[in-house]
C-alpha cells in the first residue's frame, strides 16, 4: 500500500468500493459534490474539492455518473488534473462513451497525467462484495501500477485493448443486461398473473434455459431475494436514468459502425419512458413494478 489513492464519487457504487479499499489496508483521501456523501466511507480522509483529494495522489479513482461530469470533474477550476502530481495514474470506473474516455486520456496526457478506462460489472452487490469484474482499456504498464487497487474492490481485471475498449466491453455487457431484466420482468409478471408462485418460477428458471444475472442475483419481483432493490422498494441498485444513459450509449456507438440494436433500441426507449413517468429515481428492476401496473 505504498501509493497515495483518492477516490472521487461516492454514489451507490463508488461508496461501496471505496469502503472496501479501506477494509483491505489502503489509505485514501475522497471527494463527492455531495457534502453528506463523504461521511459515507469510514476511515478516510474528507476533502472539499477534487483538486484537494488529487494532490500529491499516485492514483485517483474516479467513479461518477456520465462522462460529461467526468470530463467537468477533470477540467473544473478545483478539478482532478489542477490537483494531480505528473506521472500519476487516472483509473476512470465510470460508464462513459468510448470516445470521450479517449479525449479524457487526451486531455490528461496534456496534463502529464496517465489514463485508463475500467469501468465495473457487477452491481451494488458485487461492489460490496469486493467482487466486480473490471474491463480495462489503456496501456499495460498502467494496468500492472492499477491492478493491487483494483484487486481489492474486485475478483476479475480483462484487459481489453487500448483507451476506451473497456468502456466497449462494459456497453456490450450492459446492453445486454438491459434488455435480460425487462425479459425476466415480463416473464415473473406474466407467471404471477396467471397464477404462479413467483418464488417457485424464479427456482425453476434459475436451473432452466431462461437463467440469467437479472433473475438469479437481481430478482426484480420484492420478496424474492434480499438485500436487493426489489426488496426495498426499488430504492438504491443501478438507477433507471444510468441503464437508460448506457443503452443510448450503445445505440450511438451501434450507429457509429452501422450495427443494428433492435431491441437495445426498444429497451432505451422503455427505460426513458419509465424516467418521464415518476421512475427517475429508482432501481431499474422497478420495470417489474411498471409492467405490473397499478391496482
Ligand atoms: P450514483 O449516481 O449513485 O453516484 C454518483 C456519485 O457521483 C454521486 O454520489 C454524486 O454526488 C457524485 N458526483 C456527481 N457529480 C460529481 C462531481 N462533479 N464531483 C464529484 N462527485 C460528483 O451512480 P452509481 O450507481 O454509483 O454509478 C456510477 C457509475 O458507475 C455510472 O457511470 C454507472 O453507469 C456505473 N455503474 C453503476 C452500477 C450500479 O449498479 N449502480 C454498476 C456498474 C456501473
Amino acid at each position: 500500500n505504498a501509493s497515495n489513492v483518492s477516490f472521487i464519487g461516492l454514489g451507490q457504487m463508488g461508496t461501496r468500493m471505496a469502503n472496501n479499499l479501506v477494509k483491505k489496508g489502503q489509505q485514501i483521501k475522497v471527494f463527492d459534490i455531495v457534502p453528506e456523501a463523504l461521511s459515507s466511507v469510514s476511515g478516510a480522509q474528507q476533502c472539499s474539492s477534487a483538486e484537494e483529494a488529487a494532490r500529491d495522489a499516485d492514483i485517483v479513482v474516479t467513479m461518477l455518473p456520465t462522462g460529461d461530469i467526468v470530463k467537468e470533474t477533470l477540467l473544473a477550476e478545483k478539478g482532478i488534473l489542477k490537483g494531480m502530481p505528473k506521472k500519476a495514474l487516472l483509473i476512470d470506473c465510470s460508464t462513459i462513451e468510448p470516445k470521450m474516455a479517449q479525449e479524457l486520456s487526451r486531455l490528461s496526457t496534456d496534463s502529464g497525467v496517465r489514463f485508463i478506462d475500467a469501468p465495473v460489472s457487477g452491481g451494488v452487490t458485487g461492489a460490496e462484495a469486493a467482487t466486480l469484474t473490471f474491463m480495462v482499456g489503456g496501456a499495460d504498464a498502467d494496468l500492472a501500477e492499477a491492478r493491487p487497487v483494483l484487486e481489492k474492490m474486485g475478483a476479475r481485471i480483462f484487459k481489453c485493448g487500448d483507451i476506451g475498449a473497456g468502456q466497449i466491453a462494459k456497453l456490450c455487457n450492459n446492453l445486454i443486461l438491459g434488455i435480460t431484466m425487462i425479459g425476466t420482468c415480463e416473464a415473473m409478471n406474466l407467471g404471477v398473473k396467471l397464477g404462479l408462485d413467483p418464488k417457485l418460477l424464479t427456482d425453476i428458471v434459475n436451473v432452466s434455459t431462461g437463467r440469467s444475472w437479472s433473475s438469479d442475483t437481481y430478482n426484480p419481483v420484492p420478496g424474492i431475494l434480499p438485500n436487493v432493490p426489489s426488496s426495498n422498494g426499488y430504492a438504491g441498485g443501478f438507477s433507471v436514468p444510468l441503464i437508460a444513459k448506457d443503452l443510448g450509449l450503445a445505440e450511438a456507438a451501434a450507429l457509429s459502425c452501422g450495427t443494428p440494436l433492435m431491441l437495445g433500441a426498444m429497451a432505451h426507449q422503455l427505460y426513458r419512458a419509465l424516467i418521464l413517468n415518476g421512475y427517475g429515481d429508482k432501481d431499474f428492476s422497478v420495470v417489474y413494478e411498471f409492467l405490473k401496473g397499478k391496482k
